[in-house]
């Protein structure tokens, strides 16, 4: 221990007297004097509020009072003899010791301030004050007097940086230390708290974005748009770190209203807008999600049903489109109703519904869903003045559980399952199956070899004779297509003209049908001049959306040079429902060039009789599925006698199909009925059968 130690509590080192010894009485009364003033003087440094520190030159400690102990928590006598430097924060170490230099201690300069370290580990602020006394020969040293000052220099940061906080911000601030804890907040930030009636600032910046906070001010770097919702509304939040590193400011903007927007646009873009049921895009991401569940080995076994409305067009195009409308909101709350918990119920657009049931134990189950959503639609429903009946055809597709179906794969398949439930009559429920697919294969294949069929020249009519039932002669013929297929032979109308008309094929085809028809009548009435026959043709309902059929049908006449007037056109009801207006339009410019038209088919479809009038017709063809029944008991003469009697009054030619017997002959000659086609008279034959016929001269 050097020496200092030993003087470690005197303030004064002994002092080399400069006075002559005073007597004994006097020298005790001076000591007296002396250690009364040196108690006094010791106990007032000792009880200071500051810290009294002397200095040696080479800026060793040689004293500090007790009061560091209370300050700083160090013991003042480990500190003797140490460097007083030691006691400076090393930031401010070199500060101190340039002001420790000066000769006059910054006395009367002012003040310096300083970190000194705790013995706690954390710093506090001091203010100091020194005297280089290094010249005085009693203390030869430097005093310096230091004041714990953290308290009002923290208060004074805090001031200053509120000075520096953005407070008349309109929109709410907060302030965070690095760990997201909130300071402080602007007074549009507490308007929007009380206006919430949040409890606390905190409660504006959700605990889980915390680490977010902190991460942002370790990185140094601010972030935009943190979403938080908070009391129903949206802010978006902007990060900014704040130099040094200690706090952020976040400014909240508030987003509800444009949230909403935007939710909304998203709604709109997954939901039906009538209905508000997802649409198809949502079904399909949900379909997509399950399979991918499923894949993980996280959902059950799942299906797919596709709900297809029974002669919805029936309904909009005669009662108009806002009961269209009315009926299928209705069918999508009924279904919603009545699927199982969990099921995704969608629309599709028209009169299509898809539903994806989660968790069904199999097949049963599935078909057991699909009865109750079909019979909830099935249940009569009044729509103002209209009680309507509409059932539904239900396709259902199971997932496999092979792991390689596709949403669109499985979707597919179940409307596959409808088309067959629609075909059916026994059921409007139908489970996919290898069968359909390989009948779907079937059909894929036919509609590619439908596509060739035209230009390989593999399509011929058949003919079959229309006789006058008063004289009977032969008055026409109707043109029947055939398809003379390369491996399957000849294939009957009804195999393929509905996949003719679904892919579009049934346009050429239709073409060539006329041009084929005109072209042959044409022919025999060359070869045969005193030949009155005329040429039935069939018309598909598509053909009418061509907007040039008039113009064809002009042409083909041109080119094939028959006259307008034996030819005669046959339609069918959907022809004319399906194209309303424009259907007309072109039904009535045919009519002007001279051609006939004839409602084909008539009492299958929905054209009611009233409605017969206004349709731009010359004639009706009576279903031969009432001809076949009519002479039987209860059966349907009384419905033809009706057709046949209003058709007459409407001034149109009545052909009954399908005359198989002599006695429906009999009984429609005698109903009034003017024409008959039908095996009994003859079945469609090739053209050399007629081209027989005609060089006969029966029509002549
Ligand atoms: P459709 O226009 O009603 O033609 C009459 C159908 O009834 C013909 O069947 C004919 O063979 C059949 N038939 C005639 N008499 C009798 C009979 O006494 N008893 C029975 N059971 N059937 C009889 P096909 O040729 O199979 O044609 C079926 C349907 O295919 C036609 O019905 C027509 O709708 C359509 N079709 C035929 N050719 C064409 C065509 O060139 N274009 C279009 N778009 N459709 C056609
Ligand atoms: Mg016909
Ligand atoms: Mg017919």
């Amino acid at each position: 221990m050097t020496d200092t130690t030993r003087t470690s509590y005197s303030l004064l080192p002994a002092p080399e007297s400069a006075y002559p010894p005073p007597g004994r009485a006097a020298l005790h009364a001076m000591e007296r004097a002396l250690r009364e003033s040196e108690a006094y003087f010791r106990s007032l440094v000792e009880n200071a509020r500051d810290v009294i520190h002397v200095i040696n030159a080479d800026a060793t400690t040689r004293y500090i009072t007790p009061s560091v102990r209370r300050l700083l928590g160090w013991d003042p006598e480990e500190l003797v003899g140490r460097n007083a430097l030691d006691l400076i924060h090393p930031d401010d170490r070199e500060r101190v010791r340039a002001a420790l230099s000066e000769r006059d201690g910054r006395a009367g300069a002012g003040t310096i301030e300083f970190r000194a370290p705790h013995a706690d580990g954390g710093w506090r602020v001091f203010e100091a004050i020194g005297k280089n006394l290094l010249d005085d020969p009693v203390v030869n040293g430097i005093i310096v007097n230091s004041r714990d000052v953290t308290e009002r220099h923290r208060a004074e940061q805090e001031s200053a940086r509120l000075a520096a906080f953005p407070r008349e911000n309109p929109y709410p601030i907060l302030e965070c230390d690095r760990d997201g804890a909130t300071l402080y907040v602007n007074p549009a930030g507490e308007r929007l708290l009380a206006e919430l009636g949040l409890p606390g600032a905190g409660s504006l910046l959700p605990d889980e974005h915390r680490p977010l906070v902190h991460a942002c001010v370790h990185a140094g770097a601010g972030v935009r748009g943190v979403e938080v919702r908070v009391g129903g509304r949206v802010f978006a939040w902007t990060y900014h770190p704040q130099p040094g590193g200690a706090t952020v400011h976040l400014f909240g903007e508030e987003i509800t209203e444009r949230k909403r927007v935007q939710e909304r646009l998203l709604h709109h873009a997954m939901h039906d807008a009538l209905t508000g049921l997802p649409n198809r895009n949502l079904f399909l991401d949900r379909l997509a999600a399950t399979l991918r569940r499923r894949e993980r080995g996280e959902a059950g076994r799942f299906a797919v049903l596709f709900l297809d409305l029974d002669r919805f067009k029936v309904v909009n195009d005669s009662l108009g489109h806002h009961v269209g409308d009315e009926l299928l909101v209705e069918v999508a709350q009924r279904l919603r109703a009545a699927a199982p918990p969990g099921a995704t119920v969608a629309r599709f657009g028209g009169d299509e519904f898809a539903v994806l049931l989660e968790e069904v134990a199999g097949e049963e189950d599935a078909r057991r869903a699909a009865e109750r959503l079909a019979a909830a639609v099935a249940a009569p429903l009044v729509l103002g003045e209209y009680e309507l009946f509409t059932t539904a055809s239900v396709g259902i597709a199971l997932e496999a559980g092979t792991g390689e179906e596709r949403a669109e794969t499985l979707l597919r398949n179940a409307d596959m399952a409808m088309y067959r439930a629609k075909g059916s009559d026994a059921s409007r429920c139908e489970v996919f199956d290898r069968a359909m697919h390989d009948a779907a294969l079937m059909r894929l294949e036919m509609e590619t070899d439908l596509r060739r069929a035209v230009e390989r020249g593999e399509f011929l009519l058949h003919y079959q004779p229309i006789v006058s039932l008063s004289t009977g002669e032969i008055n026409g013929v109707e043109a029947l297509l055939r398809w003379m297929h390369p491996r399957r032979g000849l294939v009957p109308p009804a195999d393929f003209i509905p996949a003719a008309e679904e892919t579009g094929t049934i346009l050429p085809i239709g073409d060539w049908v006329l041009r084929e028809g005109c072209r042959q009548l044409a022919a025999w009435r060359r070869e045969f001049p005193r030949v009155r026959v005329a040429m039935s043709v069939n018309l598909s309902a598509k053909q009418f959306s061509q907007r040039d059929l008039v113009e064809k049908i002009a042409l083909i006449l041109a080119e094939t040079g028959l006259d307008a007037r034996h030819l005669k056109l046959e339609i069918t009801e959907s022809a004319v429902l399906e194209n309303t207006d424009s259907a007309r339009a072109m039904l009535r410019q045919l009519r002007e060039f001279g051609i006939q038209i004839q409602m084909d088919d008539f009492g299958t479809g929905y054209s009611s009789l009233s409605s017969l009038h206004q349709l731009p017709i010359d004639g009706l063809k009576v279903d031969r599925s009432f001809v076949a029944r009519m002479c039987e008991e209860g059966g349907t003469a009384p419905l033809v006698r009706t057709i046949v009697v209003l058709a007459k009054g409407l001034g149109l030619a009545v052909i009954a199909e399908g005359v198989e017997t002599h006695e429906q002959r009999q009984a429609l000659r005698e109903m009034g009925c003017d024409y008959a086609q039908g095996f009994l008279i003859s079945r469609p034959v090739e053209a050399a059968g007629i081209r027989a016929l005609l060089a006969s001269g029966v029509c002549d």
